[in-house]
């Protein structure tokens, strides 16, 4: 039997997913002779033995990977036989490495929790259980290459038994970095409202008592602290709103199992499938008619955020009795960045629980939950957070310089990229929060040091006041400045490996437009490099600039005002009942005058203006809350449309749309019929401008872009109007279609820039 050697370079996320003693049993599965270490950029493997054999193990390489591994590329070329007998695993790091990738968070495994569950386990009920194939990973890493000493682990030195393990090729637990045990590892710690110690025996158990009695308790997680309560007591969750200056957006609620969930929300297969994925997110998902649930949870809306647990502490709390609902919601105020360190909670959010579970592994940096809705078929990334940072989006190719991309405004998340990769930050949120500021500059430097990158270019939004895109200005670097639904548009052609040039139907709230405007609902033709506007919606006055985003009915009125001139207030005595005579009075006098009142084509703006209209919402108590409102009524078995146009220049026309719905809003099945049609004809209007856009491009690819969405409605309503038009459809997989994914379209622009 002739013998062969191949050495075989592996890249992707290989290191600290347990990666090399795959390899190490799977060569002694199939009788192989050789070595395996962490190279530069990945794993490097030899193997010796039989040509059948060399190929089974590359066969088996490639289709059975430990399950947290990434596998981007496999190199293997054959070279000169060594005589070798026996493995070995290489452990010492590279000299000078390039920075490999480093792994998302991941929840606890299978394994791990039948091993906690078991008295007779020595890690029985120890929260802080992990193994090569689970824990936390991005969040306890200090610096590359992941090793002990660089997480937070480095603190708490293995004991005789967490060292075998942590040494032994076939032991599960092999090079596990976060590796401890109760004798060895981090330990709980209970504190009241005062942040003193409580001593108790069984901390889990103490807290599920706390929280059974209706008790507010901020318990550390992964990348941050939740604060938790019983989601069926209403004083509870009326106090938590209080306290965190949450007034009315859903709260998102816990439960051990899909069965538990399914008692107070209706699930969908593909909803159930994404709960029980590994990344764990909150789904958004539709509350029961009837349930145990406060109303509080979610107040005037059917649709909320649900998941399951993902930590050993989360799974002992249920199994310790902890209420089978319980709110887990960010640990912060309002729309500040999520709170993960001791001093924070005490000096910063002290007063919002009643007590705390903490415990000593410190959490290098924060990382909130992911949030993901279901529509049709589709999984929807709203939030991009654990369970994907800090895994980069491949490129097609490798970019000339590393880029920073700075994002927008709002939901912000920024972007780095490097070689073939882009790793997009967390969740930032809304810059305008002097927090969250704080928390986009401290984060870009994270990753920047994290990742080795240096930016010698700086993308960012074309918008003059945007405080992510003075951030780009300020670093002295080269500057590419990219249209908002450019860059929305482009992040969609960059993730499905689009070339050429395809039509973008941008439909968004808003961004900054080349000719000075508010754009948000935009029809372009575009490549990386350039685009250009081919339709748009009707533009929209805003009375209050900013505050109308913020008070739909001012736009509502201005454009009541506008259809029907001053004899609106005596055809529509219900809205300007509902909204103030006064207050509406200082509208029109905005819009004759001109005087603060700019104009915008956003989606989000004629979302907000019809729920207006039909006075279903008034005001946005949180981004989106009025065109949620407007999904949520709209009637599923009304399928008709408003009349509409197109003009010359490709404009829409949606006065006869105003007209009709104007007179809806009296009763509630007017109101449904009415948020229905408007569905219907948005879908449809989009629908004939691709159709023009074809007409005049000759181009047949559409990618979908820009935050409205993210209502499943009108996603349903506009794929098939395509389809049956006979366009192929682009959508986002893995950066979300809102802001959240802007980052990586400007990346994406900034690459075609020679
Ligand atoms: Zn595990
Ligand atoms: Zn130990
Ligand atoms: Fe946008």
């Amino acid at each position: 039997m002739k013998t062969v050697r191949w050495k075989i370079d592996v890249r992707g996320v290989v290191q600290g997913v347990g990666f090399r003693p795959f390899v190490y049993n799977a060569a002694a599965m199939f009788k192989l002779a050789g070595s395996v270490f962490n190279s530069k950029k990945g794993v490097e493997i030899e193997i010796e033995g039989s040509d059948a054999a060399c190929q089974r193990f590359l066969t088996h390489l490639e289709k059975q990977p430990p399950p947290l591994a990434r596998i981007d590329h496999v190199a293997s070329a054959q070279i000169e036989p060594k005589g070798e007998t026996g493995f070995t695993i290489v452990t010492s790091h590279p000299e000078g490495a390039e920075v490999p990738l480093i792994s998302k968070d991941w929840d606890v495994c299978a394994d791990c929790l039948r091993e906690m569950m078991d008295p007779a386990d020595r890690r029985h009920r120890y929260p802080f259980i992990n193994c090569t194939n689970c824990g936390p990973r991005y969040t306890l890493i200090t610096k590359a290459p992941y090793d002990r000493p660089y997480t937070s682990m480095a603190g708490f030195p293995m004991c005789t038994d967490c060292q075998r393990e942590y040494d032994d090729p076939t032991n599960r637990r092999f090079h596990a970095q976060p590796n401890a045990c109760p004798v060895c590892g981090p330990r709980l710690k209970l504190r009241g409202a005062a942040w003193e110690d409580i001593a108790c025996a069984d901390h889990i158990g103490e807290t599920a008592r706390l929280l059974r009695e209706g008790k507010i308790l901020a318990i550390k997680g992964v990348g941050g602290y939740h604060f938790a309560c019983d989601a069926r007591n209403g004083g509870a969750v009326e106090a938590l709103r209080e306290r965190k200056m949450r007034k009315e957006k859903p709260l998102a609620v816990m439960s051990n199992s899909i069965e538990d969930i399914a008692a107070y929300a209706d699930l969908t297969g593909p909803q159930k499938d994404v709960l029980l994925s590994r990344k764990k997110p909150i789904v958004l998902v539709n509350k029961k008619n009837e349930t145990a649930l406060a109303e509080g949870i979610a107040p005037g809306l059917r649709e909320f955020g649900v998941f399951l647990p993902y930590t050993p502490v989360q799974h002992l709390l249920f199994a310790a009795g902890a209420p089978a609902a319980l709110v887990m919601t960010s640990g912060n105020i309002s729309d500040e960045p999520i709170v993960f360190t001791e001093e924070e909670m005490e000096e910063r959010l002290g007063g919002i629980a009643d007590y705390y579970l903490t415990h000593n592994r410190p959490i290098v940096w924060r990382c909130d939950d992911p949030v993901i809705r279901i529509a049709g078929t589709h999984a929807m990334i709203l939030r991009r957070s654990r369970g994907f940072v800090p895994v980069p989006v491949k490129l097609a190719k490798e970019v000339a310089r590393p880029i920073l991309a700075c994002g927008g405004d709002l939901k912000n998340v920024f972007c780095l990229a490097k070689g073939e990769n882009a790793f997009l930050g967390p969740h930032i949120g809304d810059l305008v929060n002097a927090e969250a500021n704080r928390n986009f500059h401290e984060s870009i430097e994270h990753f920047k040091g994290l990742f080795g990158i240096v930016p010698e270019l700086a993308a960012v939004d074309m918008h003059p006041g945007y405080q992510s895109s003075a951030y780009g200005r300020r670093l002295g670097l080269p500057v590419v400045e990219v249209q908002h639904h450019h860059a929305h548009i482009a992040a969609v052609m960059l993730e499905n490996k689009l070339k050429g040039e395809v039509i973008g139907v941008a439909l968004d709230g808003t961004g900054y437009g080349p000719d000075g405007t508010i754009w948000g609902s935009e029809i372009l033709a575009c490549s990386y490099a350039k685009f250009q506007r081919l339709g748009h919606f009707p533009a929209l006055k805003l009375p209050g600039g900013d505050k109308a985003a913020k008070e739909p009915w001012r736009v509502a009125a201005a454009l009541l005002y506008e259809t029907f001139g001053e004899s609106f207030k005596e055809l529509f005595p219900a809205f300007v009942a509902t909204v103030g005579e006064k207050k509406i009075d200082g509208i029109t006098g905005m819009v004759d005058t001109g005087i603060n009142c700019p104009v915008s084509t956003g989606a989000g703006r004629w979302f907000d203006a019809v729920a207006s209209i039909l006075m279903v919402q008034q005001v946005n108590a949180f981004e989106g809350q009025a065109p949620m409102m407007l999904e949520s009524i709209a009637d599923p078995s009304e399928d008709g449309v408003f009349p509409f146009g197109i003009g010359e220049d490709g404009a829409l026309q949606f006065d006869h749309m105003v007209r009709e719905l104007a007179c809806m809003g009296e009763t509630e099945a007017g109101r449904d019929a009415g948020a229905a049609k408007f569905h219907n004809t948005i879908a449809l209007a989009a629908a004939d401008s691709c159709v023009r856009a074809r007409n005049i491009t000759g181009l047949n690819d559409v990618c979908l872009g820009g935050g409205s969405f993210q209502n499943a409605l009108l996603l349903k309503k506009l794929e098939p109007l395509l389809m049956e038009r006979g366009f192929k459809i682009f959508l986002p997989q893995q950066v979300p279609v809102n802001d959240g994914g802007l980052a990586l379209g400007q990346i994406a622009v900034a690459m075609s820039i020679k």
